[in-house]
């Protein structure tokens, strides 16, 4: 047994190593490569997505989990030689499932449509992106017919990133949400406007940049084994859990953008950075589901970065940096204005209350492309139409509007957007859980102290990387299921407070 183990873990070590190589020209891609690059970018990604999938759906790896499996009985469940094997089996099902010409088709469109993107977002023109679109919605319901046995059609996509979640789950979180989100927006639009205005000043970029490298040192980010780029579209990739990498973009009249950004993605990061070594170039290291991963970068954006406590310490410090915009600004007026909640056309924009509402006209209208409901030729319509009925606003073009997230560009259409809203809840329900067992976490963030917080989050959700399903890890670290009361509870005592409510 020992033996099939060793066989196991270095031939699933080549994967990893072959998946790093596209991470890495990935990553190339959306920070440094010259617009020249992208087709031949496109082979080589599609080429090196296809020698991983082989290597994955080796013949020899199923006979190997087959008496693998058998012997496992002798293993402790809670192993994690136990655990590798039920994830390495998910993985291989999932990949043997998905031909290898499909995999490589579909990278190497997804890779050209990026690059359309990228230029047809500033140029405001979807319809150069219309065929290429409809092509991506060719290939996701393709991608979902290779795992039969699912009752909806989005439902082995979101199984993808959120294992365990399905349409139906989700249409029933977002619901009890919803509920509780529509009236907190209608009575904090009838409450005092806040004022802004002192976050749209010049904040010149290297400054900027400097000040959230400084907050992301101390929450814990290491950039020992890291560093921060600059790109169109903020991600985190990591290419061993020595190597985990931000991105991050600047505006010089919104000291928002760039902050916030780095805070949420190095939440992302911490959490790779987190994983015990010895999963190294395994599968199991890596996150549990997209919505525990988006739990963390929107815990230490929000919950942490956008918290009175956390500025009680950092406002005078931003304040000497920045004494000119900020030095007669006071922190209570600060603290209101990166928290002002406004119907808005960005989702990554969005504040904390309305966010979810961004995610819930997506996750519908991409419901409506893949019934065939919505031909792509309307989604620019659809999506306005959307915005207007639940957000009052509509953009005055379609770069603000349906062209905004990189996702269906680069992407899938299908399984993309849940993890959002996966994850603030999961944020709130996790804090809570660390408060209860740390209660001293909360006067850690004011004195800029986050080691509580960061040992309580590496102890309980990083260091295991994928070794439980994402409904265990939630059971272990939290003590129940997914439930979206903590984060309900979370909002309204925020701002209500903040907005003066009822
Ligand atoms: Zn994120």
């Amino acid at each position: 047994m020992k033996k099939r183990l060793e066989e196991l873990k270095w031939r699933l070590q080549e994967v990893q190593a072959l998946n790093a190589v596209s991470s890495v020209l990935g990553w190339d891609q959306t920070t440094y490569m010259p617009p020249g690059g992208a087709a031949a970018r496109g082979r080589q990604m599609a080429v090196v997505a296809r020698l991983a999938h082989e290597k994955l759906t080796d013949p020899e790896i199923g006979h190997l989990l087959d008496r693998l499996e058998r012997d496992a009985a002798d293993l402790p469940d809670d192993g994690d030689e136990a655990a590798l094997i039920r994830v390495t089996r998910r993985d291989y099902e999932r990949a043997a499932r998905i031909p290898a010409d499909f995999v490589s088709a579909f990278n190497e469109h997804q890779t050209t449509t990026y690059q359309a993107w990228t230029t047809a977002r500033p140029a405001d023109d979807f319809k150069a992106l219309e065929p290429m679109l409809e092509k991506t919605l060719d290939f996701s319901p393709q991608l979902s017919g290779f795992f039969p046995g699912f009752e909806h059609v989005a439902d082995p996509l979101i199984d993808l990133t959120d294992e365990g979640m399905t349409v139906a789950l989700l249409g029933e979180l977002f619901r009890e949400l919803r509920e509780a989100l529509v009236p907190l927006v209608q009575s904090i639009s009838e409450a005092t406007e806040v004022d802004d205005s002192c976050l749209k000043q010049h904040f010149p970029a290297e400054a900027q940049l400097e000040f959230g490298k400084t907050v992301i040192r101390e929450f814990g980010y290491d950039f020992d084994r890291g560093r921060e780029d600059l790109s169109p579209h903020p991600f985190t990739t990591a290419f061993s859990i020595g190597d985990v990498r931000i991105t991050t973009r600047i505006k010089e009249n919104d000291i928002t953008e760039a902050l916030f950004g780095t805070l949420h993605e190095a939440g992302h990061g911490m959490y790779e950075q987190g994983i015990d070594p010895a999963y190294e170039g395994l599968p199991l290291a890596d996150g549990a589901s997209s919505g525990v991963h988006e739990s963390q970068s929107r815990l230490w954006e929000n919950i942490v970065g956008r918290s009175l406590a956390f500025w009680e310490h950092y406002y005078p410090r931003l304040q000497s940096i920045f004494s000119e915009q900020l030095g007669r600004v006071s922190l209570a007026t600060f603290y209101k204005a990166i928290n002002k909640v406004t119907p808005s056309l960005i989702r990554t924009d969005a504040d904390e209350v309305t966010y979810n509402l961004h995610v819930m006209i997506r996750f519908e209208l991409e419901k409506q492309l893949l019934n065939g409901t919505l031909p792509v030729s309307d989604l620019p319509e659809a999506w306005d139409a959307r915005y207007e009925s639940d957000m009052g606003v509509s953009a005055p073009d379609d770069r603000d509007g349906v062209l905004q997230d990189v996702h269906w560009y680069a992407g899938r259409i299908g399984g993309v957007f849940q993890g959002y809203t996966l994850g603030n809840v999961l944020s709130a329900q996790f804090y809570k859980a660390a408060l209860q067992d740390l209660p001293e976490i909360g006067a850690q963030t004011s004195e800029g102290s986050f080691e509580l917080l960061g040992s309580w989050m590496k102890e309980n959700i990083y260091r295991h990387g994928r070794k439980y399903t994402p409904s265990e890890l939630i059971e272990r670290a939290t003590g129940g299921p997914i439930q979206v009361q903590s984060y309900i509870d979370y909002l309204k005592k925020k701002f209500g407070d903040l907005y003066g409510l009822k």
